[in-house]
């Protein structure tokens, strides 16, 4: 996805641009509710079929035990949420549950390891499992922290679709939740990653105790990249007892639907993920999150470590709005979804932020 220049852009705001503004994002999502959400749904529909949400099946291959401290997640060694750290999965084992998720019509397959940055000895399995997930039939996407060149390299050419590294929050409020790894970090990988020809998941957590500002320059940092995330996952905070932001303060629902609809502005052609929280939310608040451009969630019954609505939950919903699964981002432009009739259901990832999968 190429992004067009601010000259283009400015004639068309369906297309993808990146010399965003923090004033003009701020403006956006501070337009009167209705006004946002009719904006958010327009670019939607020009860039995708409204009524199609990407369904994204999640397995956690290493849980708990992870070096990194992030404020949200269960699996930091440095919190005492009582979580039970478990070694890197059989390959085996993580290609059984691939089948599983395959029969039940997931299309992508993603993985997620509790790690700051795997061992060369795991990369050995870890590649084996992409390996292994693909002669399947099926994408795959992974998440394990920072890589190395020769990391990336290795997954690459074991055919790995996309990586997840989330950038959590903003830049200036990044060091309140994470304190072992830096911003510049983060974007450094993403963008390695990204030369190296693979797709990209980022995105961030809402509910940290972070402000509207925060949000609003989180989304600015991912949208102003050279070039957008093919997916933008938007978590919302589950507060993990024992970590220290056990105790956040929820945010507004109203905001939290206001950083979809901003997501969808600033990248028009991503998919937005609505990622961890669903759990808290009503299926009132998950259908004005889809009316404002998310098209994808993560299904069955846990994320990596925390509860998830289960796929009956989820199919009465999708019946009650007349949404169906879509099975392909390929599938996403209205006119690519007209010229692919035979869409049934589909998967995606996340960690790093873990929240999604805390
Ligand atoms: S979010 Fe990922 S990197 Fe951070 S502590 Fe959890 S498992 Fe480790």
């Amino acid at each position: 996805m190429l992004n067009r220049s601010p000259a283009q852009s400015a004639r068309d705001d369906t297309v993808p641009r990146n010399d965003w503004t923090r004033a003009e994002a701020g403006q956006l999502y501070a337009l009167p509710f209705n006004d946002l959400l009719f904006r958010a749904a327009t670019i939607h529909r020009a860039n995708f079929d409204p009524n199609k949400v990407q369904r994204s099946q999640l397995l956690s291959i290493k849980t708990g035990g992870c070096a990194e401290d992030c404020g949200y997640c269960s699996q930091s060694a440095h919190h005492a949420s009582g979580l039970k750290a478990s070694k890197l999965m059989e390959v085996e084992r993580v290609l059984a549950e691939a089948r599983k998720a395959k029969a039940g019509g997931a299309t992508r397959y993603c993985m997620g390891a509790a790690w700051r940055e795997p061992k060369a000895r795991d990369m050995d399995v870890v590649v084996a499992m992409v390996q292994g997930v693909k002669a399947l039939g099926m994408e795959t996407c992974m998440t394990l922290g920072m890589l190395t060149d020769t990391d990336i390299g290795r997954l690459k050419d074991a055919g790995l679709d996309y990586y997840n590294h989330n950038i959590d929050t903003s830049e200036r409020y990044y060091s309140q939740v994470i304190t072992t790894r830096t911003f510049a970090e983060r974007l450094d990988t993403i963008a390695r990653v990204r030369e190296a020809g693979m797709k990209v998941c980022s995105g961030g957590i809402v509910g940290m105790g972070e402000n509207e500002a925060d949000r609003v320059d989180m989304l600015v940092t991912l949208a102003n990249l050279d070039e957008h995330p093919d997916s933008v996952p938007i978590n919302m905070l589950i507060a993990i007892p024992g970590t220290p932001l056990e105790n956040a303060e929820p945010i507004d629902p109203i905001d939290f639907v206001r950083t979809i609809a901003l997501a969808r502005i600033m990248m028009p052609r991503s998919f937005v993920r609505l990622s961890a929280g669903r759990t808290a939310m009503s299926d009132e608040l998950q259908a004005l999150c889809f009316f404002a451009g998310a098209n994808s969630i993560f299904v069955g019954d846990t994320l990596l470590t925390t509860d998830n609505p289960g796929e009956d939950k989820d199919d009465a919903l999708f019946r009650r709005l007349g949404i169906e699964g879509l099975d392909s981002e390929a599938h996403a432009d209205p006119q690519a979804a007209d010229a692919h009739h035979d869409c049934t259901s589909a998967a995606d990832v996340g960690c790093h932020g873990h929240a999604r999968s805390a």
